[in-house]
């Protein structure tokens, strides 16, 4: 069986200071879906967006966005497993670090608590640890982690379902006359330069942690789909009815 690795990121999940239930609904319903054709890791933003909902802390403050992933996690994977439970399936927290990819015994290790969960039919849902790794809260973003994700733990592709449903040769939020980018064999080094252009107030990423993310697998031999998490039909076309209509295909 092939492997999945989808990741989704915080815009899609959140709306106005509190977790899009529609949205997340329909996104486990196309997991589990795919969890019949697929073996399927999630790898989900959304921890710090979703603890502000419980509790208003000022998120300019590391030690508070520290806090607030800390309360949103149990609260994000409570939520899933909510909506797992209408298809009678179960996810599974998985919380790791880059550490987690320095060494094969840890590697190993990571991978073995993954094909473990798979094994049983359990959706491993995978997150950076947000509440002690503070470098990623900073810096860092789902999109690298999420391509780690897919290369050491040997999955066919990575799917980024993002608030945009591609990769287009400029920013279209700015440029009325952007045109999408169906299929990308090689990204230039100035592309991963480009500015700093994140949808949300809580997104970490922007376009250019996706082209690292693309990057990266690409080097290795890896491929990565980008489609919208907003309107899940161009992943369902290419996933599961083998036809790119819409989205990106780095590869
Ligand atoms: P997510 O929360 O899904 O990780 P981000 O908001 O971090 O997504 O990144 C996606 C955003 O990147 C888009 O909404 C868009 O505004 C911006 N962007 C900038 N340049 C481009 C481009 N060339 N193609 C697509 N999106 C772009």
């Amino acid at each position: 069986m092939k492997r999945v690795v989808v990741k989704v990121g915080t815009h899609v999940l959140s709306e106005q200071n509190h977790l899009s239930r529609e949205r997340m609904f329909n996104l486990v319903e196309f997991l589990v879906a795919l969890m019949e054709k697929y073996e399927v890791i999630l790898v989900s933003s959304a921890a710090i967006a979703a603890g502000y909902t419980r509790l208003k802390l000022d998120k300019s403050i590391l030690g508070n966005r520290q806090a607030l992933a800390a309360i949103g996690q149990p609260y994000l994977i409570e939520t899933y497993n909510k909506k797992l439970s209408h298809f009678s399936k179960m996810g599974a927290q998985v919380l790791i670090t880059a550490e987690d990819f320095d060494s094969r015994k840890r590697t190993k290790n990571a991978q073995n608590v993954i094909n473990a969960l798979i094994g049983q039919g359990v959706l491993p849902i995978i997150n950076e640890n947000d509440a002690t790794a503070t470098e990623e809260i900073v810096f860092g973003d789902n999109d690298q982690l999420s391509a780690h994700v897919a290369h050491y733990f040997d999955a066919d592709i990575l799917v980024i379902l993002s608030d945009i449903d591609g990769y287009y040769d400029k920013d279209p939020r700015k440029n009325s006359d952007a045109k999408m980018r169906k299929i990308v064999h090689e990204i230039k080094e100035e592309e991963l330069h480009l500015p700093f252009s994140p949808g949300t107030e809580f997104a970490t990423g922007g376009i250019v942690t996706k082209l690292k993310a693309a990057n990266f697998l690409l080097q290795r031999k890896g491929a990565m789909f980008m489609a919208s998490g907003f309107e899940l039909k161009d992943v369902y076309s290419f996933l599961l009815h083998d036809k790119h209509e819409g989205g990106t295909l780095f590869c």
